[in-house]
C-alpha cells in the first residue's frame, strides 16, 4: 500500500511529458529574447514616450537627487503607468517590498473607485479606475504582522511601503489573461526605521558612492566634464537550486514544511561520478527552466547562464550584473518565477541551502564590483596602466574591509539552514578570508617590499609588458597593465576576486541578497574613509595626492590587511590553525555570528555610515535569532512527527512480518536464524530511536517555556541540532534494513533520478 503510493508517483514523474510552452513568434521564428526583453517593465524609455517631456526631465532629476517629487510630477507619472498597465490587462496595483523575511511581499489594490455625483439632484454612482501620485508614492499595509524585531509595538503597527523611483515598475502576468502592476519600494515604519531589505541597501550603496567620490577627486580631479558624478554599486548574483518532481515532494514532510530532508540518506551512485556538472539538462527540466527565462526577460531581467551544477538534481542560473539595487530586486523575482514555473511543470524547486545529506549545497554567489556612471569598473585592474593606483586603493579598502568587519560579513550570511553548508568541505568554512590569485598577490607583494614585480610569478600577460631595464619602478607610467587573471581561481575562498571583481561565495541561496551587501558596502565605505583621511594628510595643500602619496597609502594598507589575505585551501585544518594564529575569527555556528552584530567595532561602524540606526541593529539581531530558534524548532517538530507516524511504524511493520515467518518456519520446521538474526540486529536501532525521538518530544515541550530568546536559540543550536543529528543516524540506518515495499518516504535515488 504504502509502496504503491511511492512507487506510483515515481513511475508518473519519470513517464510525465515535458510541457509544451508557445514562445512567441515573429515570421513563423521564435521572437530573439532581446526582442521580448523588458516587454513587461514600465522602463525609462516608455515613461519617456508617455509624459511630457517637463514632467520626465523633473523625474530624471530627482534620480539623480537633485529633488524630490512634487505631487504634480507624481501624478502624471501614476496616470500614465495606469495606461500603460491597463492597456497590457492590468487590474490591480499593488507596492512590492522586501520584508525582513527573505521574501516579497504584495497587497494588490483594484484601480476601482466609485465616483458620486448629483444628477438631476438624484445621487449617481460612477465606476472609474483611477490611480493617484499620493498611491503610487505611499501606501499603508497592515504591518503588524511582518517581523520587526521589536521596533515596532503591534499597537503602533504603522508601516509604510515608499515607492524607490530607481527601480523601475513592471507587470506580472495574473490568471485568465490579467496582470498586475508592480511598483517597487522601501517598507518603513512612522518614524522612519528600515522594517526591510531595502532601505538600508538603498542607505549602503549612497555611503559607499558619496566616499568613493571623494576619494576620486582626491587622486584624480578632472574638469568638469570628465569628472565622475556617481559611482553605483554591481552585482550579479549565481543562484543555484535543485528542482525534483512535486508529486515524490509531495509525500515527504521534510521538504514540503523545512525545505530539506530531515531524514534520509545518500543513494550508492551519486555526486562521485562526476558526471552531472555542465551535464545534458534532462529535458523537463530545460523546459521549465525556458519557460522562466522568458518570463524573466520580459520582466527585464538580464538571465545570461543556466547549467548543471554539481549535484545530481541541482543547477544554477546567473543574470548579467547590474546596479546593486536592482541586481536585488532581480534576484528576489528569479527565485519568485522560478518557484511558480516550476509548478506548472509539475517540478518543485528548493532554495534551502542544504536540501540534501552528503549532497553538495546551494549558495548564491553574489559576485560585487564599484562603477563609475562612465561605466569604468573601479576593480578593474586591466584597463589602463594609469589608473593601476585607483584599482588598487579601492582593492586594499575592500580587504580592509574584510579584515575589519569579517565577522560582520559572516553575521550576514547566517541562518539555521545555511549552517549545514557552511564548512564540511563544501562551502567555505566560518572564517572569512579573501583570495587574490599568484599575479595580484605578487603586485602587493612587490609593493610591499619595494621590488620590481617578478613577472614570471606574476603571469604571462605581464611580460610583454615589461619596461625599460630590469628593475620596474612602481611609478604609475612604469606599472604595467595588470592582466585579468581568468584562470587563477580557489573556490574554497569565502571571497575571492575574480579578475574584476569579488565573488563572495559564502553567501545562502535561500537568503535575499540585500543584507550581504548592505554590510559589504558599509565596512568597504567605512575602509575608503580611513584611505581617504590618509591620502588627504598625505596630500597637504596639493589640490590632488601624487603617485608616491598614492603609493605610500597603498603600501600602508597593503601592509595592515595582509593577514587577510589567504590563497591556500580554505576547507583545510592547516587553515584553521593558521587562521587563529593571525587573529581571524572563526565563527562556525550562527548563534556565535548573530551576535557579532553588535560587536561595537561592527555596530558603531554601520552607524556612522549612516546605514543603520542603534534600534535597526538590535531589532536585526533579534529577528535573525529568532528566525534561527523558529527554524531549528519546526525542524525539530516535524521530525519528531515524521519518526513516530512513519519510520518507526515501518520498522514496528517489518519486526511484525519477520517475527510471523519466524514462527511459521518453526512451525513447519524450516531454520528461521535468517530472520531471527535480523530482528536482533533492528531492536537496538529501533530501541534507540524510540527513546531518543521520545526525549526529543520532552525536550522541546520543556523548550517551549524558555522565554529569553538568546537562550532559547542557544540551546536549539546546542541542544536540538545534535539530538536531530543522533536521531538522523538511526533513522537512516533503518532506512537501509527495512524492507523497501514498507518505507514511506521516496528515497534520494528517486528524487533525483526521476526527471
Ligand atoms: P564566473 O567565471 O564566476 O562564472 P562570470 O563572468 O560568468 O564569472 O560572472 C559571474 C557573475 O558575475 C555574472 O552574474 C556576471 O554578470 C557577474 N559580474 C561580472 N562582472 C561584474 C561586475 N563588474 N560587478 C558585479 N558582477 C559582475
Ligand atoms: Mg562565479
Amino acid at each position: 500500500m504504502v509502496q504503491q503510493v511511492r512507487i506510483n508517483t515515481f513511475v508518473e514523474s519519470l513517464t510525465m511529458p515535458a510541457r509544451n510552452v508557445e514562445f512567441p513568434q515573429k515570421n513563423g521564428q521564435v521572437q530573439p529574447v532581446s526582442e521580448v526583453f523588458g516587454q513587461n517593465v514600465f522602463t525609462r524609455k516608455e515613461m519617456a514616450k508617455m509624459l511630457p517631456k517637463p514632467v520626465y526631465k523633473t523625474f530624471m532629476e530627482t534620480l539623480k537627487g537633485k529633488n524630490t517629487i512634487d505631487k504634480v510630477t507624481a501624478d502624471a507619472i501614476a496616470h500614465a503607468a495606469k495606461v500603460w498597465s491597463i492597456e497590457r490587462g492590468a487590474t490591480h496595483f499593488t507596492h512590492w517590498f522586501q520584508p525582513l523575511n527573505d521574501s516579497t511581499a504584495e497587497k494588490h489594490d483594484s484601480f476601482l473607485t466609485l465616483k458620486s455625483s448629483l444628477d438631476d439632484g438624484a445621487a449617481q454612482v460612477e465606476a472609474i479606475d483611477t490611480f493617484s501620485g499620493s498611491q503610487l508614492l505611499q501606501s499603508e499595509p497592515d504591518a503588524s504582522s511582518f517581523p520587526s524585531g521589536g521596533m515596532r509595538t503591534t499597537f503602533e503597527a504603522r508601516g509604510y511601503t515608499v515607492w524607490d523611483t530607481k527601480s523601475p515598475m513592471f507587470i506580472q502576468e495574473g490568471p485568465h489573461g490579467t496582470s498586475v502592476l508592480y511598483i517597487p519600494s522601501v517598507f518603513i515604519s512612522y518614524n522612519g526605521e528600515a522594517l526591510d531589505e531595502k532601505s538600508v541597501l538603498l542607505r549602503s550603496c549612497d555611503a559607499l558612492e558619496k566616499v568613493a567620490l571623494e576619494v576620486l577627486n582626491v587622486i584624480e580631479p578632472k574638469d568638469a566634464e570628465n569628472r565622475t558624478d556617481f559611482v553605483y554599486t554591481t552585482l550579479g548574483t549565481e543562484q543555484e537550486y535543485f528542482l525534483i518532481d512535486r508529486g515524490l515532494y509531495t509525500l515527504r514532510p521534510d521538504l514540503k514544511i523545512t525545505g530539506r530532508t530531515l531524514l534520509g540518506g545518500l543513494p550508492p551512485r551519486h555526486q562521485q561520478l562526476e558526471d552531472h556538472y555542465f551535464g545534458k539538462i534532462p529535458s523537463r527540466v530545460l523546459a521549465a527552466i525556458s519557460e522562466c527565462e522568458l518570463e524573466l526577460a520580459k520582466l527585464g531581467v538580464p538571465i545570461k547562464t543556466r547549467h548543471n551544477e554539481v549535484a545530481p538534481a541541482q543547477f544554477e542560473v546567473a543574470p548579467i550584473f547590474e546596479e546593486a539595487l536592482i541586481a536585488v530586486d532581480h534576484n528576489l523575482l528569479t527565485m519568485d518565477v522560478l518557484h511558480r514555473v516550476a509548478h506548472r511543470h509539475k517540478l518543485k524547486v528548493l532554495f534551502h541551502e542544504k536540501p540534501f545529506k552528503g549532497v553538495n549545497g546551494s549558495g548564491k554567489h553574489c559576485n560585487w564590483s564599484i562603477s563609475t556612471d562612465k561605466g569604468e569598473n573601479l576593480l578593474d585592474p586591466s584597463s589602463t596602466p594609469e589608473t593601476n593606483y585607483r584599482f588598487l586603493i579601492f582593492l586594499v579598502a575592500t580587504l580592509k574591509a574584510v579584515l575589519d568587519h569579517g565577522d560582520l560579513l559572516r553575521a550576514g550570511i547566517a541562518s539555521a539552514s545555511n549552517d549545514h553548508r557552511l564548512g564540511a568541505q563544501e562551502a567555505p568554512p566560518g572564517i572569512i578570508s579573501a583570495f587574490l590569485g599568484s599575479q595580484l598577490t605578487e603586485v602587493l607583494d612587490a609593493i610591499e617590499q619595494g621590488r620590481p614585480v617578478n613577472y614570471e610569478v606574476a603571469g604571462r600577460e605581464l611580460q610583454h609588458v615589461r619596461v625599460k631595464g630590469t628593475v620596474l619602478d612602481l611609478k604609475v607610467a612604469n606599472l604595467p597593465a595588470i592582466a585579468r587573471d581568468l584562470t587563477d581561481r580557489n573556490r574554497t575562498s569565502p571571497f575571492a576576486f575574480t579578475g574584476n571583481k569579488f565573488e563572495f561565495r559564502a553567501v545562502g541561496s535561500k537568503q535575499s541578497p540585500s543584507f550581504p551587501m548592505t554590510l559589504l558596502n558599509s565596512a568597504v565605505a567605512k575602509c575608503l574613509h580611513e584611505i581617504l583621511a590618509d591620502l588627504k594628510a598625505a596630500k597637504g595643500d596639493k589640490p590632488v595626492a601624487s603617485e608616491e602619496d598614492q603609493l605610500n597609502v597603498i603600501r600602508k594598507y597593503i601592509k595592515l590587511t595582509k593577514n587577510v589575505r589567504f590563497e591556500g585551501d580554505n576547507y583545510s585544518e592547516e587553515w584553521v590553525q593558521e587562521a587563529s594564529k593571525r587573529g581571524l575569527a572563526n565563527i562556525t555556528k550562527s548563534v556565535d555570528a548573530f551576535e557579532r552584530i553588535l560587536r561595537k567595532e561592527n555596530a558603531d561602524m554601520l552607524k556612522d555610515m549612516g546605514v543603520f540606526s542603534e534600534a535597526e541593529l538590535s531589532s536585526r539581531y533579534h529577528i535573525l535569532t529568532e528566525k534561527y530558534a523558529k527554524d531549528v524548532t519546526i525542524e525539530a517538530q516535524t521530525m519528531i512527527t515524521m519518526v513516530i507516524q512513519q519510520v518507526l511504524p515501518a520498522a514496528y511493520d517489518y519486526r511484525r512480518n519477520l517475527a510471523e515467518a519466524a514462527h511459521f518456519m518453526k512451525d513447519i520446521g524450516v531454520e528461521a536464524s535468517p530472520e531471527i538474526d535480523l530482528l536482533n540486529e533492528l531492536t537496538p536501532i529501533v530501541a534507540a530511536l524510540k527513546k531518543d525521538i521520545n526525549d526529543l518530544k520532552y525536550f522541546m515541550v520543556d523548550l517551549t517555556k524558555e522565554d529569553d530568546l538568546v537562550r532559547l536559540a542557544r540551546a536549539c543550536c546546542e541542544q536540538v541540532v545534535p539530538r536531530m543529528e543522533t536521531i538522523r543516524d538511526l533513522a537512516d540506518k533503518l532506512e537501509r534494513n527495512v524492507a523497501d515495499n514498507l518505507w514511506p518516504l521516496p528515497k534520494y535515488t528517486e528524487l533525483f533520478l526521476n526527471i
